[in-house]
C-alpha cells in the first residue's frame, strides 16, 4: 500500500489550484471505477454504484450508492478545492522600465501576503476557447509546471523598518515580475497559454487563472513527522476523505457514501459550486429519486443522514502559545480535532462531538479538541453553511495546522494518516 503521506505529496503537487484539485480527484475516481453523472440528464443508480457529479470544473462531489432503502441516510464527508492566492486580472499586462513586464492581479481569499515573496510562482487553471455555441465555449485545463514568476521584495536598504511591521498595498506591492525585456507585452499571458495548449490565440476567450507556489510538497522534521506544502488547507482533507472513501467504496453499507468538494469557502462559499448553494441538496434529493424515492423518503435519509465537515484547524504554535485557549490547543500529531464554538460558527454539538470521537476511538485514533480563545475571533468554515441548505446533523473537523493561509502551510505526518484512518471507519458505517 502507497505510503499516505507520500501520495498526500503528490496529491497536492497534482493540484496547484481548484481546478487541478478537481481534476485530480476526477481522475483518481476513474480509476477506482467511479463514473460521471450529468446534472442535465435523468439518472438511473443502482445500490453500489460508483458516480460522480462535476460543477463547474472546480467543485465534485463523489458517491457509492447504499445497499439500503432510497430513504437510508448519508455519511458525508465534505471539503473544499479552493485556497487563498492571487488570481490574474483580465488585460492583465503591465510594461514597465527597460522592457520588464509585471502582472496585475488580484487577491483571492485571505492570503498571508508576505509569504508570496521571492519565490518562483507559476499559473494554473482554466481556459474558455471558442466553439460553434456561444452558451457552451470548451473548457481547457492549464498548468505551466515551469516556474513563470516571482513578487520580488523591496530591499532592506529602502525600508529600514521593515522587520518592524510592514503594511503591504495589495494592488502595489504584490504584483508579479513575468519577463525583463519582453518587446510585445500586450497579450503576453494569451499567447504563452496558446503556446502551451496548442491552440490559436484567437480562439481563447476567457481565462480563471491563478499564481501558485511552485515549491514540491516535502515531509520535514527529525523523522518526518511534519508536511511543508501550499494549499495543505484543504487539500489534505480533500486527500484524506477522497482515500478513505476509496479504500472503503468495496464494502458494503445500507448508507450512501459521499464526498463533497466544494470551491469557493476563501471567500465565503456564495457561488453555485460552493457550500453556500443548493448544489449538494439536488444531488442528495436525486439519488433519492432516482432510486424511486419521493419527497418524503429524501427528508427521511437527510435525517438518517451524518456528516463530517472537514476543514484544517489551528494547531498549538510553540511561538505564540498566548493566541490559543488555555485548555483546548491542539498539538500538531495527536490526531484530528473536533471544533466547538459556543456561537454556532462551527456545526459541532455535543451529539456530533460525540460521534466523532467515537469513530476516532474505534478506528485507534487520538482525537483532539480546538476551541478559540476567547478574545479571538476564529474563522468560519463549510459545517455551518451547509445545513442552511441541508439540516444535516455534523461536525466540524480538521486536522491541525501551522501558518494556515501561507503559501507554505506546516502539518503532522502522523495526523494525517490518523485522519484517514478514522474517516475509513466512518465509510465502512
Ligand atoms: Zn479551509
Amino acid at each position: 500500500m502507497t505510503d499516505h503521506v507520500k501520495d498526500l505529496c503528490n496529491f497536492l503537487d497534482a493540484s496547484p489550484v481548484n481546478f487541478w484539485a478537481v481534476e485530480t480527484t476526477r481522475r483518481r475516481l476513474e480509476e477506482a471505477g467511479f463514473t460521471e453523472l450529468d446534472m442535465r440528464e435523468r439518472w438511473t443508480i443502482a445500490p453500489g454504484d460508483r458516480r460522480y457529479v462535476v460543477k463547474n470544473g472546480s467543485a465534485i462531489f463523489a458517491f457509492v450508492v447504499g445497499d439500503g432503502e432510497a430513504s437510508d441516510g448519508f455519511h458525508l464527508i465534505a471539503a473544499h478545492s479552493d485556497s487563498p492566492g492571487f488570481r490574474i486580472k483580465p488585460n492583465c499586462e503591465m510594461p514597465c522600465e527597460g522592457g520588464a513586464v509585471k502582472l496585475n492581479t488580484e487577491v483571492y481569499g485571505g492570503p498571508i501576503l508576505y509569504t508570496w515573496f521571492d519565490r518562483p510562482l507559476s499559473v494554473a487553471g482554466r481556459v474558455m476557447l471558442r466553439s460553434e455555441n456561444p452558451l457552451q465555449p470548451r473548457s481547457r485545463l492549464v498548468r505551466f509546471d515551469r516556474p513563470l514568476l516571482v513578487i520580488p521584495h523591496l530591499a532592506i536598504h529602502f525600508n529600514r523598518a521593515v522587520n518592524e511591521g510592514n503594511k503591504l498595498s495589495k494592488q502595489k506591492d504584490m504584483l508579479p515580475v513575468v519577463a525583463l525585456d519582453c518587446k510585445e507585452s500586450k497579450g503576453l499571458i494569451r499567447r504563452l497559454v496558446a503556446e502551451e495548449l496548442g491552440v490559436d490565440e484567437a480562439e481563447i476567450i476567457d481565462y480563471d487563472l491563478s499564481l501558485y507556489n511552485t515549491a514540491k510538497a516535502e515531509t520535514t522534521g527529525l523523522d518526518g513527522e511534519m508536511v511543508c506544502s501550499g494549499r495543505l488547507d484543504d487539500l489534505s482533507m480533500v486527500h484524506a476523505g477522497l482515500t478513505a472513501l476509496l479504500e472503503k467504496a468495496d464494502t458494503r453499507s445500507a448508507h450512501t457514501r459521499v464526498l463533497a468538494v466544494f470551491d469557493n469557502e476563501e471567500t465565503g462559499s456564495g457561488t453555485k459550486q460552493g457550500a453556500a448553494s443548493p448544489v449538494l441538496e439536488h444531488i442528495l434529493r436525486r439519488i433519492v429519486m432516482a432510486r424511486g424515492g419521493d419527497e418524503t423518503d429524501y427528508m427521511r435519509a437527510v435525517a438518517d443522514s451524518f456528516m463530517i465537515s472537514a476543514d484544517n484547524a489551528h494547531g498549538f504554535h510553540p511561538n505564540y502559545g498566548e493566541k490559543y485557549d488555555p485548555t483546548n490547543h491542539p498539538t500538531l500529531g495527536h490526531g484530528p480535532c473536533i471544533k466547538v464554538n459556543a456561537n454556532c460558527k462551527y456545526m459541532t454539538d455535543a451529539d456530533s462531538a460525540a460521534v466523532f470521537a467515537e469513530i476516532c476511538r474505534q478506528a485507534g485514533v487520538p482525537c483532539q479538541y480546538f476551541v478559540n480563545h476567547s478574545d479571538v475571533a476564529g474563522g468560519s468554515t463549510l459545517g455551518n453553511i451547509l445545513t442552511s441548505q441541508v439540516p444535516l446533523r455534523g461536525v466540524d473537523m480538521g486536522a491541525p495546522l501551522w501558518a494556515m493561509h501561507s503559501a507554505c502551510e506546516t502539518a503532522s505526518s502522523a495526523d494525517h494518516r490518523y485522519t484517514i484512518a478514522a474517516f475509513a471507519r466512518f465509510f465502512e458505517m
